[in-house]
């Protein structure tokens, strides 16, 4: 897969649908998020990254703002450099969880 920014338009449905239309960082439903979702690099075309679909992860505009071009970051717990969550390689709930109230992800 060359190193292109494009996406196929089959792709991205094909990665939404994957998803199930959920955001694959906070699990937000496309259905009740305020803003457009993103079909965004995991790890990006800066970084090695591809446009193939198993570098393609569905995301809300502010889970993908967040993350923008990093891979790794300060873990706040054990505040050593860590890799980010990966959609394809991690499960999500190995690392996160809802909040008692339901309305936060906080870490598992
Ligand atoms: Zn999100």
């Amino acid at each position: 897969m060359p190193k292109s920014r494009y996406i196929p338009t089959d792709i991205k449905k094909e990665v939404a649908k994957r998803a199930k239309h959920l955001c694959e960082y906070c699990k937000c439903p496309k259905a009740y998020a305020p803003g457009p979702f993103d079909i965004e690099h995991i790890i990006p075309i800066s970084k090695t990254g591809t446009s193939d679909s198993s570098n393609l992860a569905y995301s809300c505009n502010g889970c993908n703002g967040l993350k923008y071009n990093k891979i790794e970051s300060i873990d706040p717990i054990s505040n050593k450099l860590t890799p980010i969550f990966h959609p394809r390689k991690n499960k999500w709930s190995d690392h996160f969880t809802w909040s008692d109230d339901g309305l936060l992800v906080v870490y598992a």
